[in-house]
């Protein structure tokens, strides 16, 4: 059933399976109908965000997609005012996942779903269901963690004759415990591909590299495979100078990066648009000033700043009395 699932160890008992299995064959949803008939509409809408451009599915005598089947009995995220909870679920189902719930296996993850289609729908269709717990397996050892597979059988009824089932399993699990790291974390590593090459050989040996069109003389940065000026796809580099001045900033306060803050706790920090002298713009650090002193204009210098032992990286400082 599932690839990687091993059983329990046969001769290990399990009291917790003997009181779930014993939810098989009770209903997971009450007789519900579905809150549209079937309609050319959502017809239509399925087949656009699918790309299914079959004659079948449109115009006089259309049917509706099969693999829809599940769509016309979906209750929509609003609380269903129709059930004692909201959530149209049966008090059986509810039970089981309580269960599951108290003796740990609080995770959830959907892992497979099996259709069969007994006949075609037609716009104007009435949807009606009912909803059973068809299985629950033994307990599974997988990647995810320890749990139970939850199997429900959706009967799907148009205008009251049967029209198609649909078997949903859940894995409810308890996930595998793994040892928190605490290394300071890395920034990301750069994307280095035949285009930026030449940039980052320059860091390498302490140089901030700028393109420039050999036909036009353009600066780009950053680095592309062309000019934006003219076209030209031949380029030479000069290098920056290094001074520049702040154009545009943002403080990031929120979510925590610790390894973009130099402090290295998560922030707020002060991330920057930097003019360089040359013309051309560079996002990057600046250093040596509290975030909140950072403003437009502040006139920086570049320096190279080793981040970790696999990355170095420019980044802007402050100049006195900036
Ligand atoms: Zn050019």
């Amino acid at each position: 059933m599932n690839p990687g699932a091993q059983d329990a160890r046969a001769d290990a008992p399990d009291p917790l399976y003997e009181q779930l299995a014993a939810y098989a064959g009770r209903p997971a949803a009450t007789a519900a109908s579905g809150k549209d008939p079937v309609n050319a509409p959502m017809i239509r809408h399925w087949c656009e965000a699918m790309g299914d451009t079959s004659p079948a599915y449109r115009g006089p005598g259309a049917v509706a997609p099969p693999t829809m089947l599940q769509a016309w009995t979906m209750r929509g995220l609003a609380p269903d005012p129709e059930s004692d909870d909201g959530t149209g679920r049966s008090p059986a189902y509810d039970g089981l996942l309580r269960l599951l719930d108290g003796a740990g296996y609080t995770s959830v993850v959907a892992t497979d779903c099996e259709q069969e289609y007994l006949r075609p729908l037609r716009p104007g269709d009435l949807i009606t269901y009912d909803s059973v717990i068809e299985s629950v397996s033994p307990r599974k050892t997988t990647k995810l963690g320890t749990g139970y597979f939850v199997t429900t059988r959706m009967d799907v009824r148009a205008n009251g004759e049967p029209a198609g089932t649909h078997r949903f399993r859940i894995l409810k699990y308890r996930p595998v415990e793994r040892p928190t790291q605490r290394k300071a974390p890395l920034r990301p590593r750069p994307v280095i591909n035949r285009d930026n090459a030449g940039f980052w050989a320059g860091v390498a040996e302490h140089r901030l590299l700028i393109q420039r069109c050999t036909r036009c003389a353009t600066l780009r940065f950053p680095w592309l495979p062309g000019c934006n000026a003219c076209a030209g796809q031949e380029w030479d580099t000069v290098e920056a100078s290094g001074e520049g001045t702040v154009f545009s900033h943002v403080v990031m306060h929120h979510p925590s990066f610790p390894a973009f803050d130099p402090s290295g706790e998560g922030g707020p920090y002060a991330v920057a648009l930097v003019e360089l002298v040359e013309g051309v713009r560079i996002v990057g650090n600046v250093v040596g000033v509290p975030y909140d002193k950072v403003r437009v204009g502040l006139p920086v210098r570049l320096e190279f700043q080793r981040m970790d032992p696999d990355l170095e990286l420019p980044v802007f400082r402050a100049s006195e009395g900036g």
